[in-house]
């Protein structure tokens, strides 16, 4: 599945059309370990970005985890806007969703995790008490695009008091399970998803929190889109960061933070390629403050 290519129109910065299509031959691969996994499990655990929690998430997994308990975690909760965590939380919820915000840096919120998984998996649990399976820990597996955090999560979730299982010599081979609890079996290697391209937008929300390769994008192009995306939901936010007038195109914005973190080229000219860097990773540490690109849909 290589998604169609999408064209756009930059800024006029610079003269290639920017385009964040991105699809490595290793998501293939991917996808494939995926279906393999899914098989063996009961319950999905899926990260996303709480900054945009649907630009990050793949809707293949829908159709992946079908007949699968599943919970969303809302990750690096720390870096969106508080407000629009809980807004998020009330979108997935009305929409039938086991829902969570975490930052697995810190460990906050995962404390949470094991009621939300009895909850959502409370179903089957019946369903094997019917058919008089007793003791069955609930196999997990968490799944997200890259980068998104699984493996931090993996880490703040099962902590150093975790017992691996399976892999032991001459019992098991193949795949390694840790036991969290009685009830709970994670398994060790998370499920990469791949990001969605269909939309456009979707690719320049995952190239701002750095989800794509940088190598393969215009730095100046994406910062421009940034401060777009910015400037219309946190207005005055760039302009108080770096103590500049506020310009009425995203370019003129660049040259501004170039000259006030003094980037020149030797002619003198501002060093946009220094200055967009110095914004793209502001933003991505949450420096420039903690902010949600996307908004979830009122009314649902
Ligand atoms: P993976 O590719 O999904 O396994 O992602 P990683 O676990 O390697 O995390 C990618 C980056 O995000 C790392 O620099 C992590 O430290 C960072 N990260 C992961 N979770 C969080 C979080 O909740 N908050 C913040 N601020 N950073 C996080």
């Amino acid at each position: 599945m290589v998604p169609r290519p999408l064209r756009r129109r930059g800024h006029g910065i610079c003269e290639i059309e920017m385009n964040y299509q991105w699809y490595p031959g290793h998501m293939t691969k991917a996808k494939r370990m995926m279906e393999e996994n899914i098989k063996l499990i009961d319950l999905i655990i899926e990260l996303v970005d709480a900054r945009i929690p649907l630009a990050s998430r793949n809707p293949d997994i829908d159709e992946l985890g079908k007949g699968k308990s599943r919970i969303v975690l809302l990750n690096k909760s720390d870096l969106a806007d508080a407000d629009c965590n809980q807004q998020w939380i009330r979108y997935f919820q009305e929409s039938g969703v086991h829902v969570l915000e975490v930052n697995s840096r810190t460990g906050a919120g995962v404390r949470d995790i094991s009621p939300l998984v009895r909850a959502a998996c409370a179903q089957k649990l019946e369903r094997d008490r019917k058919r008089g399976i007793v003791n069955r820990p609930v196999r997990a597996m968490v799944v997200g695009i890259p980068n998104v955090g699984k493996s931090t999560f993996i880490n703040s979730f099962t902590g150093r008091a975790c017992t691996k299982t399976g892999n032991k010599p001459g019992v098991t081979k193949g795949k390694q399970w840790i036991r969290l609890s009685k009830t709970l079996e994670l398994l060790d290697t998370p499920g990469i998803l791949w990001p969605k391209f269909e939309d456009n937008r979707v690719g320049m929300y995952l190239a701002f929190i750095g989800s794509i390769n940088d190598d393969i994008i215009i730095g100046e192009e994406l910062a421009c889109d940034l401060l777009d995306c910015v400037g219309e939901l946190y207005p005055g936010v760039v302009e108080s960061r770096y103590g500049i007038a506020r310009k009425e195109t995203a370019p003129g914005t660049l040259e501004e933070i170039a000259g006030s973190r003094f980037c020149f080229l030797k002619g003198g000219q501002p060093d946009l390629k220094k200055a967009a860097a110095i914004l793209t990773d502001d933003f991505r540490s949450g420096r420039l403050g903690r902010m949600t690109l996307e908004r979830a849909p009122v009314g649902k």
